[in-house]
């Protein structure tokens, strides 16, 4: 017993000399690593809009539209688990390890329009 509250003594000292164990982020910026899980990021020059992220996201946070060229996704709903990233074809998702600003609005949706296609070549007669 005595032993115990030693131990919690101990503790209870360390805690109250070292100082708080969390940030106050964003007056203080978050400490990231290289494999820091920041924010999801698409390169949408190179989407073929097949919708594999959308179908293997566990949280509904991506909608893809191929016929309006556009790319959806609700930030507040995403958990970061990389899904999306690993089931893309073209490679053109991935985690960034930038954390997004803090925000107030929990609406977080974020439409990405993609190019114009390019056009098409006429056809030599
Ligand atoms: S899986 Fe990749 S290529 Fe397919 S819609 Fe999503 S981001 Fe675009
Ligand atoms: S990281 Fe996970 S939760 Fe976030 S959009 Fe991709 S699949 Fe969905």
């Amino acid at each position: 017993m005595a032993k115990i509250t030693f131990t919690m003594a101990k503790r209870i000292f360390k805690s109250l000399a070292g100082g708080p164990a969390t940030r106050r982020y964003p007056a203080v910026p978050a400490r990231r690593y290289e494999a820091s899980r920041g924010h999801i990021e698409i390169n949408i020059e190179d989407c073929i809009y097949c919708g594999l992220c959308s179908r293997h996201c566990p949280a509904n946070a991506i909608e893809v539209s191929k016929q309006e060229r556009t790319w959806q996704i609700d930030r507040a709903r995403c958990i970061i688990c990389n899904s999306c990233a690993e089931a893309c074809p073209k490679d053109c998702i991935f985690t960034s390890n930038v954390y997004h600003e803090p925000v107030t609005d929990p609406y977080l949706v974020e439409k990405i329009q993609g190019p114009e296609p390019a056009p098409k070549p006429e056809k030599k007669e």
